[in-house]
């Protein structure tokens, strides 16, 4: 009996990691299951707050992957974020299983091996924790929708195409954009419910060119389509279009201007201020459903998570650099025909990714005082071997050079000091190549 109860009173205390259970957690059980999390996993998890809510509650974010710490040169940068809207809760629940699933598999499991020594993935299951403790177990009502301050997240972004820049920032919209400075993520999707869809940018116009008819398109629209397709042709029932009564839509996604224009909205923020592909996924008819109906969402949900995850790894990567060596920063990337209304650049570390579909494109590579570069490329598809193509691009300086344009940029911290390295590595194969 008293190896019984001793047997009991250890289970009691073993972390809930181990046992994560189909059902609602409140704040307070989330952040004692991501720290139990982060402390059983240590060497491929990294838990941080990005911020608080309104009422205090920490914005936890866990990464996953092989260096979860830091950046390293080369693998992209994914996130998932749920819960903007208290009351859409299943978003929420998926995030925490996935944390899971993808922990617990690592190297055992030859997808999820490879996903997290190819990338890092970070997950913020809440981005409304306040929301989600006033909300109400309802399908359909708003309670709980907006931040304490009465406020729609989704409508708070700085827009793209209005000039709402005087609206006051909410402290959750606040912590996500100094989180997207921080960070250069290359592919995202916000979790939503009350539909089953996969809706992609833009979400808002300004009756220009974009326009057309009925959809606002992105220059990247074609890359739009394959990420929402690929989510709802891996969902169980998503593709259909008819999940929910009373909608439909072709193949389980849409345009989001298309759907309804939304003014402030996420996604647009994402793709057009942070050069982050972000699609926003509607994954249940019922946005607070019975905690019986957890476990289905799960299986119907589960490969489409790990099939988008994969995407990052699309199009083509690589740095800029001068003929020294030196990473260049804000080089900016072009490719012809994609008229972005903010063109792509190089980040801090002179590394720029850009997503496209296999096929043949021309990139044009420009930096104030150096000589524009054009190459046309080849682009594979990069998630069957998990990598983007690689793609360095060697800038030669002008003859006549402003001198106050010229220098390259040289950073002090650790970031850039490992990317350096890399860079002398790499620049030492590209003299190489220009030698054979
Ligand atoms: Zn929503």
């Amino acid at each position: 009996m008293m190896v019984f109860v001793a047997y009991l009173f250890l289970w009691s205390w073993l972390p809930s990691a181990q046992c994560l259970s189909f059902r609602y957690h409140d704040s307070v059980e989330m952040e004692q299951y991501l720290k139990d999390i982060n402390t059983t996993y240590p060497t491929i998890t990294h838990l941080h707050s990005i911020g608080q809510s309104v009422q205090g509650r920490e914005l936890w974010v866990l990464i996953l992957g092989q260096h979860p710490r830091e950046h390293r040169t080369g693998i992209p940068e994914f996130k998932y974020v749920g819960n903007m809207h208290g009351n859409e809760v299943v978003g929420r629940v998926l995030l925490l299983q996935l944390i899971d699933y993808l922990t617990s598999r690592y190297l055992t499991d030859s997808f999820v091996t490879h996903l997290l020594n190819s990338s890092r993935v970070h997950i913020l299951p809440s981005m409304n924790p306040d929301g989600f403790e006033s909300s109400t177990r309802d399908c359909m009502n708003i309670v709980g929708r907006y931040n304490k301050n009465g406020v729609d997240l989704n409508r708070n972004f700085p827009d793209v195409f209005e000039m709402n820049n005087k609206q006051q920032r909410e402290k959750e919209v606040t912590a996500i954009i100094d989180w997207l400075n921080t960070e250069t993520f290359v592919l995202s999707a916000n979790l939503h419910g009350g539909a089953v869809v996969a809706s992609y940018s833009y979400d808002n116009s300004n009756s220009g060119s974009e326009l057309q008819g009925g959809s606002s398109v992105a220059p990247d629209n074609d890359v739009f389509i394959h990420l929402a397709k690929t989510y709802s042709f891996n969902h169980t029932d998503m593709h259909k279009g008819n999940a929910c009564s009373g909608s439909y839509f072709l193949d389980g996604i849409t345009n989001g201007y298309q759907w309804y224009p939304l003014s402030g909205g996420m996604q647009d923020y994402n793709y057009v201020r942070a050069q982050c592909l972000e699609i926003t996924l509607e994954i249940s008819c019922c946005k607070y459903p019975q905690e019986s109906e957890l476990p289905a969402l799960w299986e119907a949900n589960k490969p489409a998570l790990l099939a988008y995850m994969k995407q990052v790894h699309l199009g083509v990567k690589g740095v800029v650099m001068d003929t020294n060596g030196n990473l260049v920063q804000n080089a900016v990337i072009e490719v012809a025909g994609r008229n972005n209304l903010n063109p792509f650049r190089t980040d801090r570390n002179g590394e720029y990714y850009r997503l496209l579909l296999p096929g043949t494109y021309t990139f044009t590579v420009t930096y104030p005082g150096y000589q524009a570069l054009t190459q046309t490329l080849s682009v594979p598809y990069g998630p069957e071997t998990f990598s983007a193509v690689t793609q360095n691009f060697l800038l030669q300086t002008t003859t006549q050079l402003p001198a106050s344009t010229t220098e390259p940029v040289h950073k002090n911290n650790s970031a850039a000091l490992m990317a350096n390295t890399v860079t002398a590595l790499t620049a030492l194969v590209i003299q190489r190549l220009l030698r054979s």
